[in-house]
Order: structure tokens, then sequence, then C-alpha cells
């Protein structure tokens, strides 16, 4: 048996593996996978027992402390996937594996402060006596709490002056995991019934009421024949917990403990669903996939091309369905669960008691249950956002990304940053397991990467007529065709002398549509919108003068910058194309746009759908059900009316203003753009009612508005590769960002400008031409939490093997926060 084990230690920071001894009291527990206690430095910490080792690589090794969890935590293919993101991702192994485990039962070492009685000196500096300060209330904190209330201080380079001079102590601690399996007490009749009721009426010290009391819970006992929840036993018998006890001590009656879980799906009923049978172009594409969940054919990537209401979700429902008859788990992803129930409900309703869904509103114990029970093979199926990908399924065997082109796959708001689908497609590979993306729109680089790396690409041409039962061609549902997108150019609307937010062709429609007693959605992109400066009158958009990128609003400092090069200006008083004073920012909010609606139509019942309405749990589900139910007849919402919602009743979509996204500074402009119209399109006509789309721009030439208006994928996709390839942008290059935020923004500015210039001089030292570099600037959300951002971008395959040579402590400037971040989703 292996006597020692190589770890890593769940400290982020750390990049080196270490080798402990196993005592002999754990050797038989302790696996790969293991989540353990170990003493590191003058700390306990936790660590994941990476593999068993013979002998150790060094002569002296301490030993493990503890085993947190009897089973593994991760498996041999999470470990090594874990692996590979720390080294595509530039992050460290531990901070890959932490985020595999479920919240709760990794906890990180901490330190405990505490400020001793010492008078305070008068030499104090202001962040050592706002420490003090922070300790005073409580008179002890841990550093995360510390971290919470001086946000924007180095308060950890503060403390050793205070530890110093006797006026703070601290210690290293490490809280226990803080979920824990959740236990019901029972209790069940040892003897027969009869036996315990003689027994408890001999004796004569009891009062009648106590005897009543006992034999009612005997009764109930009885009656339940097996163990049975206490609180329900005192609830029928009014028994309490003293009079369980004398049961007890009678031996009449065993009590015991059962484990439960927390089901976040129990309230959720389900509606069996039988699967219908495919039609003759599902079957198609279905058969190509099949092969390779069977065996028969080798597994790959497969991009699923199909657009809303093309039949996609029944061709996942299916793969999984196989995969279960093998034996073997599937992992889907969605965007966002709350802004998905519907899928998550057919595969709940389609696969009965095998779900597993993870997402971010579970509590904390729901979560740990849900992965306990997945760990065990319990739930096969596991539904959720990007973290889902690392449910632990003993037996995966296939993946399936809904919705893959979506930028929430993308984790960029924390570390460690990654994108879920090329995390997907790495695991994929490791696990010689079959991937279904699926989209209407894949992004440009995903089906470029199809038809370079010869994934399997599979079409869905058409939207399948579902919601007629009768509607059978030949045995098959019919199909619907997309909606008809009408374009209103509105600068002609102003020459018209229509000042309203709302086009006469669009007011016209909902007034139909009102009438046909149909529902409309109007939708309205805040993406940017209140940095969107443009001409009212002809259109015309400010770009800088060096590099043509549209210049953005800043209102902090009232002028107009550029993301690219860091070029100002003054906004303009009049336009310089046609010199209109009508030359101002969007800036309309859903909420003003209701009230413009609301006046309009008054008689119309209006909801609103955006993140404010919708902040409370399960308030999407609300909103959804109150529309679905044609308790409003138009719905105005934000971005959430883009996912896979399928509203047969809707039969206007209005897009207020398409161009807004067209202008942030980022050469994804188009392509989001031109998937948030498409979806939002979708939405209209899914039903034998038919439906029309208007899209209101300023830019009614523009390729990406054009061609979603045409529903016409490939164009667009020619187009854009084209520009991406003239402007040598992603999938033509890599891009890695280098992100600094400080409170201070010349410090900030500052770390950026030193560390792009060490790059761009090792790279000129190695003789590399390829690398490019866009910045150092301000980023365009120049100021977040309170930080001030700025940044610089590398691109080219040079700028990898740099950053590989030169790792973060040869360039990172001291007290900045420093973020790499490789393909980055945006350069905002
Ligand atoms: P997508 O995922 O591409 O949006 P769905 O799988 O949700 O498409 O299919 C759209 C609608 O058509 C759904 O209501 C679905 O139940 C129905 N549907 C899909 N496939 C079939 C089929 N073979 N026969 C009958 N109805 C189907
Ligand atoms: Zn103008
Ligand atoms: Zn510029």
């Amino acid at each position: 048996m292996s006597k020692f084990a190589r770890v890593s230690v769940n400290i982020a920071q750390i990049t080196d593996v270490f080798d402990y001894a196993i005592p002999a009291e754990m050797e038989a527990s302790v696996q790969p996978g293991s989540l353990v206690t170990v003493p590191f430095g003058r700390q306990l910490v936790q660590a994941l027992v990476l593999s068993l080792l013979d002998a150790p690589s060094v002569p002296e090794v301490r030993a493990i402390e503890g085993l947190v969890d009897r089973a593994p935590v991760l498996t041999a293919a999470q470990m090594e996937l874990a692996g590979w993101m720390a080294d595509y991702y530039f992050s460290t192994l531990a901070e890959n594996l932490d985020q595999m485990l479920p919240p709760g039962i990794s906890q990180h070492a901490d330190v405990l402060i505490r400020a001793t009685a010492n008078e305070p000196g008068p030499d104090l500096t202001p962040v050592q006596q706002r420490i003090l300060k922070a300790l005073g209330k409580q008179g002890v904190l841990r550093g995360r709490q510390l971290d919470a209330a001086l946000p924007k201080t180095s308060w950890r380079e503060s403390l050793p002056g205070l530890l110093k001079r006797g006026l703070a102590t601290s210690e290293a601690v490490l809280l226990p995991p803080s979920v824990h399996p959740r236990t019901l007490r029972n209790a069940s009749l040892l003897v027969s019934s009869e036996s315990a009721l003689e027994q408890i009426n001999q004796n004569g010290r009891r009062s009648a009421a106590v005897k009543q009391r006992l034999s009612n819970a005997i009764l109930v006992l009885a009656r339940e024949d097996g163990p049975t929840d206490v609180s329900m036993l005192y609830a029928e018998s009014g028994a309490n917990t003293a009079d369980l006890k004398t049961l007890a001590d009678l031996g009449l009656v065993s009590i015991g403990e059962s484990e439960v879980f927390r089901d976040p799906l129990a309230e959720l009923k389900p509606v069996l669903q039988q699967a219908p049978r495919l039609t003759a172009d599902q079957n198609a594409i279905w058969q190509k996939i099949a092969a390779q969940i069977n065996g028969v054919a080798p597994a790959q990537n497969n991009l699923l091309v199909g657009v809303t209401g093309s039949g996609k979700t029944e061709i996942y429902l299916h793969a999984v369905q196989a995969a279960l008859a093998r034996g073997k788990g599937a992992i889907i992803l969605v965007p966002e669960i709350s802004l998905t129930p519907q899928t998550v409900r057919r595969f709940y309703a389609r696969f009965p008691q095998k779900v597993g869904l993870i997402h971010s509103r579970l509590s904390p114990g729901e979560r740990y249950d849900s992965w306990r029970r997945i760990r065990s093979g319990d739930l096969p199926v596991v539904v959720g956002a990007r973290s889902a990908l690392f449910a632990p399924l003993p037996n995966l065997g296939l993946i399936i990304i809904d919705e893959c082109h979506d930028e929430s796959y993308f984790q960029d708001d924390f570390r460690p940053h990654y994108s879920a689908v090329e995390t997907a497609i790495a695991y994929a590979r490791l696990m010689k397991i079959p991937l279904i993306m699926g989209s209407a729109t894949p992004t440009v680089e995903q089906l470029y990467r199809a038809r370079r790396e010869s994934w399997q690409e599979l079409h869905l041409a058409e939207r399948i007529y579902a919601h007629q039962a009768n509607q059978l061609v030949d045995g098959e549902p019919g199909t619907l065709p997309l909606p008809p997108v009408q374009i209103v150019d509105m600068r002609e609307e102003l020459k018209a002398g229509n000042r309203s937010v709302l086009s006469v062709p669009l007011k016209k429609a909902l007034q139909e549509t009102l009438d046909h007693n149909e529902q409309s959605i109007l939708f309205l992109n805040r993406r940017g919108s209140a940095t969107y400066v443009f001409c009212r009158d002809c259109g015309y958009v400010l770009r800088c003068p060096r590099c043509e990128t549209q210049l953005t609003f800043h209102a902090a400092s009232n002028d107009l910058q550029c993301h690219i090069c860091n070029y100002h200006r003054k906004l303009p008083a009049s336009c310089p194309q046609c010199s209109s004073k009508n030359i101002r920012q969007f800036g309309l909010g859903t909420e003003s746009l209701e009230k413009q609606v609301v006046e309009q139509f008054p008689s119309a019942r209006v909801l609103r759908w955006d993140a404010d309405t919708a902040r409370l749990k399960g308030a999407h589900d609300l909103i959804l059900d109150h529309f679905t139910q044609h308790r409003a007849d138009i719905l105005i919402g934000t971005k959430m009316l883009a996912k896979g919602l399928d509203l047969p009743l809707v039969t206007l979509v209005g897009v207020i203003l398409a161009d807004v996204s067209l202008n942030l500074p980022d050469f994804h402009a188009p392509e989001r753009t031109f998937q948030l119209l498409s979806q939002v399109a979708g939405r209209a006509g899914r039903s034998g009612r038919g439906g029309k789309a208007i899209f209101q721009t300023y830019h009614p030439e523009n390729y990406a508005i054009q061609a979603a208006s045409l529903h016409d994928f490939n164009g667009f996709y020619e187009q854009e590769l084209d520009f991406r390839r003239k402007t040598v942008y992603p999938p033509f290059t890599q891009m890695i960002r280098f992100e600094f935020t400080h409170f201070q923004e010349s410090v900030a500015a500052q770390a950026a400008q030193a560390s792009a210039e060490r790059f761009a001089t090792w790279a000129e030292l190695a003789g590399i031409k390829s690398m490019k570099m866009i910045g150092p600037v301000p980023c365009f959300y120049g100021k977040r939490n309170g930080q001030f951002r700025w940044h610089f971008i590398l691109s080219g395959s040079a700028a990898r093997d740099l950053l590989k040579q030169h790792p973060a402590e040869t360039w990172r400037p001291h007290g900045v926060t420093v973020e790499i971040t490789v393909d980055p989703p945006d350069l905002l």
C-alpha cells in the first residue's frame, strides 16, 4: 500500500505540489481525489490528493492530518482537466481544482485577527488605524471579513506593524466545511404493538395522560410499519421527545437516523413526456450522433446548427436517452437556468428522478446534496449553467452545450477565468466521449473551427410546427417559416415629424396585434445604450480619427473616448455630417419605454421584464408564466428575451433600436448584434398564427442588421469572417488580455504601461514581429466596484510563448491586481 501522497494545497496562489506521508490509519481511505487536511507552514489547510507515491520526492515530509470526506471528491479525469485549464488559461492548478468542489465543502485557510487591550500609540498609519477600528467593534475578525470591511486597502501589508507592537494578534485557522449531510430522526417498533401496549399500561407510576400519549405513539408506529419520521410521529400521536426516550429506554422502540437530500426539483411535478418520433431531418442527424454514443463511430465534436424551434432539444433528449441506456451519464449545459426554465422542464419530464440541477440560486445545502447524489451515480443527468461541467458524474458519457454561442459560458467576473465551451471540448477529448454543441447562431470562431478541425457539422433547416397536434404531413409535423422582418429607418421617421421611440409601422403593428388579441414583445438592448452617441437626423456616429473605432461617451468626464488608442474629444455641439443639433447619447431605459407604451396604448396590459423586476427568486418564472397565460399583451424586456422561450401567442417582435450594441468598442460587436437580433426575432411566429418582426434602426444598411433581418446566417458568417481575416482578429489570431485594477487611476495606468513596455521589449529582443498589442488604455467600463481598470491586449501565437517564458513575478507591478484572460469574450 502506498505510504505517501502528492497533493495540491487549496491556496489559490500556490503553484507547486507537495508530498505528505499517509498515516497508517488512513492508508485504506486516502486515494487520488481525496480531500484532506495537511499542515502547511504554520497553517492547517485543505489539500487534494493528486496521486499516491511509494517514496516522496524530498527526504523529510509531514503527515496528512485528516480526511474531509470519506469518498474521493474528484475523479481522475477532473483532476487532469484542472491541469489542462491551468496550463491553457495561465491560472493555478489549485484554483481550478477548488472550483470543482461544491461550495461549502471546500474551505480556505484563513487568519483570525484579534485586537489586544494595549493602548494604540499616536504614530499609527491611517490603514493601521482603520484595521483597529474595524476590529474594535467585535474585537476579532477573520482575514476574509477584514477584506470585506476594508475593501480598498492593502491591510495585509499594514498588519505586521500592529503585530510587532503587540496591538493585535494573528493565528491561522481552517474552518470545518459549512455544509453537512442532512439527517432525519426516525423511530421503529421493536416488538409487537400488543406487547408494547401491555408493558406501558403495566407500570402504575405513569399518569393516565402519559400512558395515553405513549399508547398513541405505539399505535401510529404499528400503523406505519417501518421507520417513521419522528416529527410526523409527534404530530400524529401528541407524544414528545421525552415520551420517545421513555419508549426507547423500555426497549420497545429503536431510534435511528436516515439521510435526506434537499431536492431543488421537489416542487416540480413531473409530467411524463413521451419522446416523439423524429422527423426525417432530425433522424438523419440523430443517426450520426447515435453511432458515436453507441461506440460504432469514434466520438467527436458535433456542431448542431438550427434555428430556434427546429428540434435541436429533441436531439439532445434522444442523445441522453441513448447514453443512459448504455449506463452512462450526461452533462447538459444551458446558458442560465433561470432564463431557460422550459428547457430544464423538458429534461426533467423526460427523465424523472434522474436529473440533477446545478445553478447559482441553489442553497449551499441543496448544492451539496445534488453534488453527492450525482457523485453516487443516483442522478446521471446533470443540467446546469457553466459550473455544471464540473459535476462529479462517475461515468460520464456525453456532454451537451445548448446555445453554445452564449457569452455566459465564459467565466469572466471572477477567477479562474475560463470558457466552459473550450473546457468542455478539452474534457470530451480527454474522456473520448461525444460532445454536442447546438445553436442557431454559433460564433464565427466556432463555425470556423468546426470546418478547419473537421468537427461534425449538422444542420436543421426548418422550424417544426409543434403547436397544432393535427398538423401531421405524411405522419410528420409540418414546418413553419421564420417570421419576415421589416427594417424601419428611424431617420425617415424623424423627417416625417415622428419624435416618439415607436415608429409609425411599429405602432400600427402593435395596434393590429392587440386587435387580434395576440401578444407582442418589445426588445430594448441596454448594453452600451448609455454611451451610444449618434445623430438623430442622419445616423452619423463619431469615430476615432486614428483607428476608426466608434467613440463612446463618458458621462463622468463629459467627453468621447477611443478604447483602442485612448483618443479623447469633446462631444460636438452639432453633427459634423449634417450640422444637426440632434447629436447626443441614446440612454433609453426599460422603465421610460414602458411609460411611453402605456401612454400610447392605454388599454393594453404591459409587463416589464428586466433585471429590476426579476430580482427576486422565482421572479423570472412568474413573469414568464404570467405572460404565457396571456395575462399581459405586451412584454417589454432586455436580453433575457433572447433565450430559448417558446411563446406561441407572440406574433409581433419589435426591436426598439437594433444598432445600439454595434457601437461597442469590441470586435465582437457585429456578431453579438447579429446573434441577438436573430434570437429576438425568432420569438415571433412560433405557431400557425404567423408573425413578424420589426427592427428600428439608424443604420439600415449595416450588414449585421441586414443579415439578421433575412435570417441569413451563412451570409453573415462569410462577411464577418472576411472582416476578421483582414483585421487579423480571432479566429485568425489568439488574444490574451492583461487587466490592471487599482482604486487610484494613475496607479492602474502606470502598472499597465510598465508591464506593456516589458512585453514590447521582450518581443523586440526575441525578434518577434507577429505579436500585436492593443493599448495600454483605460477599459470601456473604466471603473468597476470602485476600482479603475486599464488593460492591454496581446495577440498572436508568440504572445502565449512570451507569457510562458515570463511568469507574472517578472512583470507584475507591486500592489496592483492583474488579471490575465485568454480568449477574452469581450474587450470592454
Ligand atoms: P429547438 O431546441 O431547436 O428550439 P425543439 O426541440 O424545442 O427545438 O423543438 C421545437 C418544438 O417542436 C418543441 O415544441 C418540440 O416539442 C417539438 N418537436 C421537436 N421534435 C419533434 C418531433 N419529431 N415531432 C413532433 N414535435 C417535435
Ligand atoms: Zn447628422
Ligand atoms: Zn483610436
